[in-house]
């Protein structure tokens, strides 16, 4: 089934300047900002500027430039913020939800980094 993009999810008017953000990192192709509702002290979430719906939508069809430059921006962040084990950090959590079952909320592809404190187990047990 292809990835029907809603263009009036949150993160697109955040791109669109329609709402503000706090911005981490911008590049021409990525975009990242702390989280509004952080769960760590560190919650930045990482987006593509293209519109793509999930992680498997953006790393099926986005370009190499496009997949270079965000990941890049996730390493820079990891560094900037000094979480980066092969810095001497403490490490991070990098998490991205997909549809209903992934539990995502805003329909614009993102990847979670978090990290300042010990974060547990990965997924609750049912
Ligand atoms: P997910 O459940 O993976 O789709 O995560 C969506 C995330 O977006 C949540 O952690 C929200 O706190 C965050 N969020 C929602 N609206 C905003 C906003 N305007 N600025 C920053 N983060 C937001």
């Amino acid at each position: 089934m292809p990835h029907a993009y809603d263009p009036t999810n949150i993160f697109a008017r955040i791109l669109r300047g329609e709402i503000p953000n706090k911005t981490v990192v911008e590049t021409a192709h990525t975009l990242a900002f702390h989280d509004i509702a952080p769960q760590a002290p560190v919650h930045v979430l990482v987006i593509p500027k293209g519109a793509y719906v999930t992680f498997d939508h953006f790393a099926a069809e986005a370009s190499a430039e496009e997949l270079v430059d965000f990941h890049r921006v996730c390493a820079q962040i990891c560094a900037d913020l000094g979480l980066s084990i092969g810095s001497g950090g403490p490490g991070y959590r990098a998490i991205t939800n997909a549809g209903g079952d992934g539990g995502q909320e805003v329909p614009h592809y993102h990847l979670h980094l978090l990290g300042g404190r010990p974060l547990g187990r990965m997924v609750e047990r049912a």
